[in-house]
């Protein structure tokens, strides 16, 4: 066994394998724009979340890839983070390199009724530019507060649309190569997709087709998709929804009705406002977020034998 490391120091937080591999000074090295021992918490929106080894927010695909390689050479293992908004990281944080797109890989292209959006493009952002340029089909994107990304891995929706409705490919970085794999190829559904089992794959832009359409109209089926949203969710910080929809129902329904709505573990609470927001209410943990999961997945199966899946992906170290 090597010897404890001295506690808060970076040493300390690179499990012994890793860092037995790369030392410190060759990290800054590999990594000269990366911020290290940086707290996730500042970068989910239920702003919980302990430290990323290495958190890289590159400035270009190029960077990325090049990262992710160096990455791979070094035995590092690499997670990708959008925006932030569907993850729960554990406590302990992050092993390796985190690469966070929102805001770092923001183009979009607009040929026609074909949109090309890089992967950090936020999709509110995307909702609004696609409108804008008279092309509908992405309207229902303006509730989603995540990334283009995000949203290819999620197979985002809400109002009764998804991605994959208007996605025709996504660009991935998979095996050290970048392929265009196009929708059928992606196992989308709901809240679901083929990159669940390839957490190595990075997408790094998505092309859509659209329809054409007044943008004056879109722009208020906009309006209207956020006025209806600010009356009917908590403005504490949150993941969104927590759990998926069961078959026929809805969470917040079913999570109401084991009367749940208010619990709290620590510091985090089923809202009042909407059952299936779990909201922090300062200093929550991702432990008291977890825990909280579980009591509503157990006492909903208890009281109404209806089982919950869990829709946000937790990950990092207890
Ligand atoms: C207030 C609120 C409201 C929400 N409403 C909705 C809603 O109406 N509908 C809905 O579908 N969702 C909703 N969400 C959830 C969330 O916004 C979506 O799931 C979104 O698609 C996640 O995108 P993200 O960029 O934040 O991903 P993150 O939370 O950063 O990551 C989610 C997962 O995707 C992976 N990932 C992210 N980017 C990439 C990439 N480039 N390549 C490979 N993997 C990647 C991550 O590794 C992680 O496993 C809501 C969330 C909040 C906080």
């Amino acid at each position: 066994m090597p010897e404890p490391r001295p506690p808060g120091s970076l040493q300390n937080l690179l499990p012994y394998s890793i860092f037995s591999l790369v030392h410190l000074d060759t990290l800054h090295a590999l990594f000269p724009t990366a911020k290290f021992d940086e707290p996730l918490r500042r970068y989910t929106a239920w702003k919980i979340g302990g430290p990323a080894d290495i958190l890289l927010e590159p400035r270009s695909v190029e960077e990325l890839i090049d990262a992710a390689r160096k990455a791979r050479e070094h035995g590092l293992p690499v997670t990708v983070l959008g925006g932030g908004t569907n993850v729960l990281v554990r406590d302990g944080g992050i092993r390796g390199l985190v690469i966070r797109l929102a805001k770092a890989l923001t183009n979009v292209e607009v040929t026609g009724n074909r949109v090309v959006a890089d992967a950090g493009v936020l999709y509110p952002v995307l909702a609004n530019t696609t409108a804008a340029r008279g092309l509908a089909g992405l309207e229902f994107a303006t509730g989603i507060p995540g990334t283009v990304g995000g949203a290819v891995f999620m197979n985002a929706g809400a109002y009764g649309s998804e991605t994959v409705e208007v996605l025709d490919w996504a660009d991935v970085f998979r095996g050290g190569e970048v392929d265009r794999v196009p929708n059928a190829q992606l196992g989308l559904s709901y809240r679901r997709s083929v990159l669940h089992e390839h957490p190595d794959w990075v997408v790094l832009r998505a092309g859509y087709t659209l329809a054409p359409g007044d943008p004056e109209e879109l722009k208020a089926r906009i309006k209207g998709f956020r006025k209806q949203r600010m009356g009917g969710s908590p403005n504490k910080p949150s993941c969104g929804s927590t759990f998926k929809r069961p078959p026929g129902d809805f969470p917040g329904r079913v999570i109401e009705a084991a009367g749940l709505k208010g619990t709290r573990v620590g510091n985090v609470e089923v809202s009042p406002v909407h059952a299936n927001y779990f909201v922090n209410l300062g200093g929550g943990t991702a432990e008291d977020a977890l825990e909280l999961i579980r009591l509503v997945k157990t006492t909903v199966r208890e009281r109404l034998g209806i089982d919950l899946e869990p829709e946000v992906r937790v990950v990092g170290e207890p």
